[in-house]
């Protein structure tokens, strides 16, 4: 697969957005579309879907357009439909990029790729987050510094509950005290996803040029070209095998 021009889906919950006022104030359009507009600058084809539109507005043939998924829930995980995910989960296999973000470490979709309980520890105490980009060479720290801050976010602590990543890209220190494997990559059938942490509703995180930066080039590493897509079943031989007794 090449996308020169990776065809985002970018997929919200938005629930906090029309239900919490604090929220609302700081993504009055919803998450969905404070991402797109911050990704707009890096010419991607940006779509949304939200869970409350039919099929949670990722239908066969959203997806079937879709290069890359980019995840954002947290409070109605359960009421993702199984089939959806089980959708979402094939195209993900054949080769569609998946971008968990946050609370979306519990979705339904990050639990089944990672088969561990995904648990962390939490607190909101509007503390300031340092992220570390501990492996520079990768394509998603590309452009960013050293470390950059969020002045204000939840704290994720470790131990995280997922497989070690196959490469970590951030890892993130809190004001209380705490670290947390915060960009995480993973390849999983032929699809690539990579779990980035920062994004706690009631924070503008989501506005922040190097975090804009970090899901950009996560879009891009997932969609970018690799080899043919794999075959599985039964299968002639090449060669002429020679009869044995
Ligand atoms: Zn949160």
């Amino acid at each position: 697969m090449k996308a020169s021009t990776p065809r985002v889906t970018i997929w919200n919950e938005y629930r906090h957005e029309r239900s919490n006022p604090d929220v609302q104030r700081i993504y009055p359009a919803g998450i969905h579309e404070a991402l797109r507009e911050g990704l707009a600058p890096y010419g991607f084809e940006l779509g949304t879907a939200t869970l409350d539109e039919p099929e949670h507005g990722l239908s066969e043939e959203v997806l079937a357009h879709t290069d890359v998924l980019v995840w954002w829930g947290h409070r109605a995980h359960d009421e993702v439909d199984e089939a959806i995910v089980d959708r979402v989960q094939r195209r993900v296999r054949e080769g569609m990029g998946l971008i968990v973000l946050h609370s979306g470490h519990y979705s339904k979709i990050f639990k089944r790729f990672m088969g561990t309980s995904c648990a962390l520890l939490w607190r909101e105490a509007d503390e300031k987050e340092r992220l570390w980009v501990v492996k520079p060479s990768h394509p998603i720290a590309a452009g960013l510094p050293p470390y950059f801050e969020l002045e204000k976010e939840e704290m994720y602590g470790e131990f995280f509950d997922v497989p070690d990543p196959d490469e970590l890209v951030l890892v993130s220190w809190f004001e209380g005290g705490e670290v947390f494997r915060s960009g995480c990559a993973y390849s999983r059938g032929h699809g690539k996803i990579f779990y980035f942490r920062p994004g706690h509703e009631t924070y503008p995180t989501y506005y922040n040029a190097h975090v804009l930066r970090v899901i950009a080039n996560a879009v891009r590493w997932s969609a970018d070209e690799r080899g043919a897509a794999p075959r599985f079943g039964n299968v002639q031989p090449l060669e002429t095998i020679a009869p044995k007794n």
